[in-house]
């Protein structure tokens, strides 16, 4: 095989999906390629979206409450680009771990492993013996992920807490609602690796990482309008309202059918639920076994909005033992104080429930904080009933080198190789898809691939 780098001009590239991995893709291609984004939806934004159809007197409806970490180095990037200024768009907190039936702990304005260390040792309702254990057990994990990154094998979280003894008390009031909010995977199922990476990367590795950013807006206005805006100035076209319905690959010519459009690459950057109707019948059967093996989970948001203020103390508030995980005060947001969103992960777990009967749970749990607290006067329940994959220790990564010789590029929150299905793996699964496909472009043309 000759390597020889292409005439000079660029690739006529095709994005599938505008979600965030799609739209990290077009902008990262933008300038070295002509890009086309097609999105199936009215909007772009994909599972991070405004639900716009009826606010119901809410001051908005996300279809899910999103949180960024301060480690989410190439999403705030984006985000700063597309000219989204943080203090406008985010609150920005210290790292709390605020559990309204439990233990509580702020990390600390000093520098790593600082701020973890004065944070927990200064928090409260766990004895000095107790908060101590928490340290030694991240200690210990950071060894573990060392250790497993030279090449040892992964666990599943409830194994890796059984081999180093926690408490009973630590899962429920710690490693529980971190793993199901940070991965929407149960402990038994989870992968420890994941959760080490993400915890070195947003918690270990520097005090800013470990920040909470809590975006005050509706995402449609905060997020998604500006980067759809950005990524038009760079000279992207983009098609909402367009569904895909067919890849087709175009035997010697270098060229793959999307639809009726030819274009020379095409980034897939769809939830995976969605890409194996678009993918070629030439796919290997690999790849469509890898994705069948994927498992999905559930994320039910709970809004609800009472008769008066409500007074919850921090922005974003634990229950251990509650239906929700996670209370999101909009008056601490700046927002309508008489609103609350209660975040449910792994909400399969309980069943299909109607709206009134999620509304009363969440009340359930706000009335175990407030006993006389009145009744809701309006609610609402968006349930994303395949929200995340899950993180498993033993996730076949999906076989993506059949697919690169066609000139086909995966992007998407599943992709990525260290991350939970988060906004962060999705924009960097965006930005590396776009990078190989550059690297590729300027190596040798696909057709010459085709013919070995
Ligand atoms: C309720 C909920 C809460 C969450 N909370 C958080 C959080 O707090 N923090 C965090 O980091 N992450 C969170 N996530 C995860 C985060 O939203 C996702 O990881 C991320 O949005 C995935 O982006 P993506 O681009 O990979 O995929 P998607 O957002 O699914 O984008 C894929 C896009 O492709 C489009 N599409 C599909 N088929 C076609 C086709 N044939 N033709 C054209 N277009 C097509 C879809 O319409 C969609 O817009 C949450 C997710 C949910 C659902």
């Amino acid at each position: 095989m000759s390597i020889h780098p292409l005439p000079a001009g660029q690739p006529k590239v095709a994005v599938i999906g505008g979600g965030w991995a799609g739209l990290a893709a077009a902008e990262a291609l933008a300038g070295q390629a002509e890009v086309t984004l097609f999105e199936a939806g009215k909007t772009l934004g994909g599972r991070a979206r405004t639900v716009a159809a009826d606010s119901n007197g809410f001051d908005f409806l996300d279809n899910g409450q999103h949180l960024l970490v301060g480690a989410y180095r190439q999403c705030l990037a984006l985000l700063a680009r597309a000219g989204v200024a943080e203090a406008d768009a985010f609150v920005r907190l210290p790292l709390t771990w605020h559990m309204a039936d439990g233990v509580q702990f702020q990390a600390a304005r000093l520098p790593s492993p600082w701020h973890l260390l004065l944070g927990v040792l200064g928090g409260k309702g766990a004895a000095w013996g107790e908060k101590t254990a928490l340290l030694r057990q991240m200690r210990a994990l950071q060894q573990w992920h060392r250790r497993q990154q030279q090449g040892g094998a992964d666990v599943d979280v409830a194994q890796w807490l059984r081999q180093h003894g926690v408490s009973q008390k630590w899962q429920q009031q710690f490693w529980q609602p971190l793993v199901w909010g940070s991965l929407n995977t149960d402990l038994g199922q989870a992968s420890t690796a994941r959760l080490a990476n993400v915890l070195a990367d947003g918690v270990w590795r520097e005090r800013a990482h470990s920040d909470m950013l809590i975006a005050t807006g509706d995402l449609q206005q905060s997020w998604v309008a500006p980067v759809a805006a950005w990524v038009q100035k760079q000279g992207v076209a983009v098609h909402t309202g367009t569904r895909i319905g067919t890849l087709r690959l175009a035997g010697e010519s270098d060229q793959i059918w999307v639809d009726e459009h030819p274009f020379a690459r095409v980034i897939v950057a769809v939830a995976p639920y969605h890409v194996g109707a678009l993918l070629p019948p030439q796919t290997p059967p690999e790849f469509q076994a890898a994705l069948n093996a994927l498992c999905y989970r559930a994320i039910t948001t709970v809004y609800l909005r009472y008769p008066q203020a409500l007074p919850l103390p921090h922005a974003i508030i634990g229950l251990a033992n509650g239906t929700a995980q996670w209370l999101i005060a909009r008056g601490a947001l700046g927002g309508n104080a008489q609103e609350v969103a209660a975040v449910v992960s792994l909400s399969d777990q309980y069943g299909t429930l109607s709206n009134e009967e999620w509304i009363a749970r969440v009340h359930q749990d706000l009335l175990r904080l407030y006993p006389h607290l009145p009744p809701p006067v309006a609610g609402r329940t968006i349930t994303e009933k395949r929200a995340t994959i899950e993180s498993r220790p033993d996730m076949t990564p999906i076989p993506q080198a059949w697919l690169r010789s066609q000139g086909v590029y995966l992007a998407g929150d599943y992709i990525h190789p260290r991350y939970p299905a988060t906004l962060e793996a999705a924009v960097q699964s965006g930005q590396m898809a776009a990078a190989a496909l550059l690297a590729d472009w300027q190596q040798r043309p696909v057709a010459e691939i085709k013919r070995l």
